[in-house]
């Protein structure tokens, strides 16, 4: 098995990067493991916090490593909160604030075209010239009524238009099969296999 270090304490996406990436004969270990500190995320962009991130988990363990990041981008916003979401209502994050303050925000617009994104980063080393990228998005629309109890975040209030249903309205299966994070995961494999 070769190991490889996700920049990520977060034990539901460890396991679900564990399960995907077993068959690979890849042994994913959370950076947690090997004391690696906290890193900073001082972009704008996903894509550059991703990078830093891995590069930051592969600098400290000297193995290869595997970062992602992800949020909910907001048409009539300009994109905001993006790499903002876990903090948009600021600290300590919360979910409920944070879907109180979209909800505020969007008051009286009536363009609700919203998306969620993620990005996963490889690098096989800090310095990688060439990190093996994989992302996905999910489009939806903001509603202001929360609906249903499954996923996290954003979810009760990401109405999918062609399901009637909000992302907490679908089962963790469901989800995974059409979510932002799903579709990341499914292309990073192909690009880890040259598939
Ligand atoms: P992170 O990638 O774990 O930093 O997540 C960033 C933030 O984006 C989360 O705290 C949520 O607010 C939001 N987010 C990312 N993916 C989802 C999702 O699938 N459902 C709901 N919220 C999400």
């Amino acid at each position: 098995m070769k190991k490889v270090v996700i920049a990520s304490n977060n034990a539901g996406k460890l396991r679900e990067i564990q399960e995907i990436l077993a068959p690979l004969e890849i042994e994913a270990m959370p950076q947690g493991a090997f004391g690696v500190p906290e890193c900073p995320e001082p972009h704008v962009t996903f894509i550059e916090n991703c990078l830093a991130k891995a590069r930051h988990a592969s600098a400290h363990t000297g193995l290869p490593a595997l970062a992602d990041d992800s949020g909910i981008c907001v048409d009539a916003l300009n994109g905001a909160p993006g790499v903002y979401s876990a903090r948009f209502a600021g600290e300590p994050k919360s979910d409920e604030r944070n879907n109180q303050k979209l909800i505020a925000t969007l008051q009286g617009e009536s363009n609700r075209k919203a998306h969620y994104y993620c990005v996963m980063v490889y690098v096989r080393y800090p310095d990688d010239p060439q990190p093996i990228i994989a992302e996905g998005s999910w489009h939806g629309e903001i509603i202001d009524t929360p609906r249903g109890a499954g996923g996290f975040g954003y979810d009760p209030y990401f109405l999918l238009p062609a399901f009637g249903r909000t992302g907490a309205e679908l089962s963790a299966v469901e989800k995974n099969g059409i979510s932002h994070r799903g579709q990341a995961l499914r292309m990073l494999v192909e690009r880890l296999t040259g598939a």
